[in-house]
C-alpha cells in the first residue's frame, strides 16, 4: 500500500470537516497522487481533490478500510 501520510493510505474510509451533498459523510481514498480521488461511499460519487486541501478537509481517519476495484486502482 502507497503510504499518503502516517494516518492515510490508499483506500483508508475517512470522515471530513464538510459531507457531500447526499447528506454522508464517509470517503473513500481511491486514488493518490498530486491530484487525489475519494469516492463518497454511500453514492459512490468521485471528487478529485488536491494533496493538501484533502489532509486539510479530513477530520477523522477511520479504522476500516476500502478495497478499491482494479479500474480504480491506478
Ligand atoms: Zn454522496
Amino acid at each position: 500500500m502507497k503510504l499518503i501520510d502516517q494516518n492515510i493510505t490508499l483506500g483508508s474510509v475517512v470522515t471530513l470537516k464538510k459531507g457531500h451533498p447526499c447528506g454522508a459523510n464517509k470517503w473513500a481514498i481511491v486514488r493518490f497522487g498530486v491530484d487525489c480521488k475519494i469516492m463518497c461511499m454511500a453514492c459512490n460519487r468521485v471528487v478529485l481533490i488536491d494533496r493538501v486541501a484533502l489532509k486539510k478537509a479530513i477530520k477523522k481517519v477511520l479504522e476500516e478500510t476500502y478495497e478499491i476495484p482494479t479500474e480504480e486502482n491506478h
